[in-house]
């Protein structure tokens, strides 16, 4: 797949504290002393010089800021990064540049410094209007600082806003997740991201849950809050344009989307992702992840890093082909069987007859006559199970 356009992706590792489920490679700090966040964004910046170069010539689409809580950077540093990203590549038209932030008081007062930065996207990490829940999940804000933060957002002119919701918190019900819903339609965001809570191993929340303390909602529950948001939000004018994500027209993520279509991905900061365009060496890409560690990425800034600093996956065609149907099938687009043939030299159906046969007539994928593939509503909802079929 030919593109000669980069996303930028800047991990800032930072939270005010660390919630319970998260697995993301993260540090708690209430407050960055300016010399802690300086030395952070100096190592950012003496990476993106190093790494610059295996994506020389590619123009820039989208710069991604997330972490993490990157809304707990000053806006200078903000400034600082984006502007360096710019000097580095050119734009490819208008560029997208997100900024996660969290709805602290902090943060809000920063949001007009976010935008003077040069920030044009805000993704608010509100996960729900109810404090229970909030509580329940570890979450440092209430739902009030979460609606002071999205009223903000707007005043200080962002009209690109997108919201996180998160489902299938402990002891949530229906009737709090459509509540929930409520609100968020009713704020108006363009864009609204929704997020099942997944337990991940390791976490406080792994141990609660094993412990059988964690009072998750059922499959049958999941199901119904996931229906009930297609449903609500769909009425709103909000298309479900991939698994996890919902959009008006015209506002769908750009930085997002270039994960989805395999696009490459400069991925700096702790335990940032790339995704390497394909090469002669490596046909069918790389994927690379920097070291996890904190003390050991800063200490890269001064040095040529070593093998141990960057994990990095060869892409074989097998785990590529998979890979590609797993990403677009979780895109209301789906999977483009031309493309796919192009680049794997015959279309889904040569690799994958039976498990084709089997999921269109279980009525969980929908084949064109071309041999586009996409889910079905139901195929939706059982999407894990739908994605088996093609490791
Ligand atoms: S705010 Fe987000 S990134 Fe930070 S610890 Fe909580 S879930 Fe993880």
């Amino acid at each position: 797949m030919s593109d000669d356009s980069v996303g930028v992706y800047v991990h800032v590792p930072f939270c005010e504290r660390v919630c319970p489920y998260c697995d993301f490679a993260v540090v708690a700090a209430r407050r960055l002393s300016p010399d802690q966040e300086q030395g952070y964004v100096d190592a950012l910046l003496s990476e993106l010089e190093r790494r610059a170069e295996s994506y020389a010539g590619r123009r820039l689409a989208s710069l991604y800021l997330g972490g993490g809580t990157p809304s707990l950077l000053r806006p200078a540093s903000v400034a600082r990064i984006i502007r360096r990203v710019h000097e580095t590549f050119d734009a490819a038209g208008s560029v997208e540049v997100t900024l996660e932030a969290n709805p602290g008081s902090l943060e809000r007062q920063r949001l007009p410094g976010f935008r003077a930065a040069g920030v044009n996207r805000i993704s608010m990490g509100v996960q729900s209007f109810s404090d229970i829940t909030l509580k329940r999940l570890g979450r440092a804000h209430r739902a009030a600082e979460a609606r002071l933060a999205l009223a903000a957002a707007r005043e200080a002119g962002f009209d690109q806003l997108s919201l996180d919701l998160i489902l299938a918190a402990p002891g949530q019900a229906l009737e709090a997740f459509e509540r929930d819903l409520e609100e968020a339609v009713a704020f108006g965001p363009e864009h609204v991201s929704l997020y099942e809570l997944s337990i991940e191993p390791g976490t406080p929340f792994a141990l609660a849950d094993a412990r059988g303390q964690l009072r998750r909602p059922n499959e049958t529950g999941v199901l119904a809050m996931l229906e009930q948001a297609e449903h609500r939000l769909a009425a709103a004018g909000y298309a479900r344009y991939e698994l996890s994500n919902f959009a008006r027209p015209g506002f769908e993520a750009v930085h997002n989307r270039r994960y989805w279509e395999r696009r490459p991905v400069l991925g700096l900061g702790v335990g940032a992702v790339s995704s390497d365009p394909p090469s002669a060496r490596a046909p069918f890409g790389v994927r690379r992840q920097n070291t996890r560690d904190l003390a050991r990425y800063l200490d890269c800034t001064g040095r040529a890093e070593s093998a141990e600093d960057r994990d990095a996956e060869i892409f074989d065609a097998a785990t590529a082909r998979g890979e590609a149907v797993f990403l677009a099938l979780r895109t209301a687009r789906g999977l483009d069987s031309a493309r796919f043939s192009d680049e794997f030299g015959s279309p889904p159906r040569g690799f994958w007859e039976a498990s084709i046969d089997e999921l269109v007539g279980r009525g969980l994928l929908e084949e064109a006559p071309g041999g586009d593939l996409c889910l079905t509503d139901r195929g939706r909802l059982l999407s894990d199970s739908v994605f088996q079929y093609f490791v």
